[in-house]
């Protein structure tokens, strides 16, 4: 009978414990979720980028290579409809930087600040001294302005091409092919892979060529001369995008989630031990 009564007793003591245990794990979790969800509030509020940097205090350093070289020098672009590669490219380069350099958030460096600005001294040079450039202003993102064109006047569209697919150099180039798109509403000829481009594969940071239409066909070409304007436009909101998009703060947020989940972890299985260790041992 005595047996009995202790036995009522130990599981009696026993579901207090576990409830109490229930409940402890109830609030904690409560807890951690408010926690967390007020955490990402505050850095969806702060605008925080995939590293933790805040544009603010931090901008974002962006190289601008205008592709190539004014006539009458060395590594000229190319030529079609009465306009020349070097000259468009040059004019949209500097309208993107001065978009970036309005916004506060990015550092520009222009290969040609000036239109008589000549790089190198044959296109080697010139190409190696937009990466040397590139290196030197420690840049974040390397952007190679160019223009497009084939014999055939009927090739027409935008193109991206990145050393790989699938990196960080892509998915900016991605956006920065979207926001083109969206701005101009030329044809989209997609993401290209070229490795061998020089300047894509000796950059040493995310690097993205640009071909911005086809200079051989007409209708590209006008649009070119009538509004060099949207190509900086769009790039400009590719980049914002690139920075400001749900694929970085997911980044952001998921590193979080996965940081909140092992110390809810580790609370847990500290709480557990300490709970066993109270409870009554068995026969
Ligand atoms: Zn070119």
């Amino acid at each position: 009978m005595k047996k009995i009564k202790t036995e009522k007793k130990r599981s009696g003591r026993l579901r207090t414990l576990l409830l109490l245990d229930r409940i402890v794990i109830c609030i904690l979790v409560a807890v951690i979720a408010c926690a967390s969800a007020a955490l990402v509030t505050v850095i969806l509020s702060q605008g925080v980028t995939a590293n933790g940097r805040d544009l603010e205090t931090d901008p974002i350093r962006i190289y601008i290579d205008q592709g190539h070289n004014p006539a009458p020098h060395h590594n000229l672009g190319a030529q079609g409809n009465g306009l020349y590669e070097q000259d468009l490219t040059f004019s949209i380069g500097c309208m993107l930087a001065e978009l970036l350099k309005e916004d506060g958030r990015f550092e520009v460096c222009l290969s040609r600040p000036e239109e008589s600005t000549v790089l190198g001294t044959d296109r080697d040079s010139s190409l190696q001294a937009r990466v040397d450039g590139a290196a030197q202003f420690e840049a974040d993102y390397f952007i190679s302005l160019h223009i497009n064109s084939f014999t055939d006047d009927s090739a027409n569209g935008i193109e991206v091409h990145t050393a790989r697919m699938g990196d960080e150099s892509y998915a900016f180039g991605k956006r920065l092919l979207n926001g083109m798109l969206d701005a101009t509403g030329l044809k989209s000829r997609g993401m290209k892979q070229s490795g061998d481009l020089f300047v894509l594969k000796h950059a040493t940071m995310p690097a993205v060529l640009l071909e911005m239409g086809f200079i051989s066909n007409q209708n590209d070409a006008a649009f070119l001369q009538q509004h060099p304007d949207l190509f900086a436009q769009g790039i400009y909101d590719g980049i914002v995008d690139h920075f400001e998009s749900s694929y970085i703060l997911s980044v952001n947020i998921l590193l979080y989630i996965i940081a909140i989940s092992a110390i809810s972890m580790i609370i847990l299985i500290v709480m557990g031990k300490i709970f066993l260790r109270k409870m009554p041992k068995g026969r």
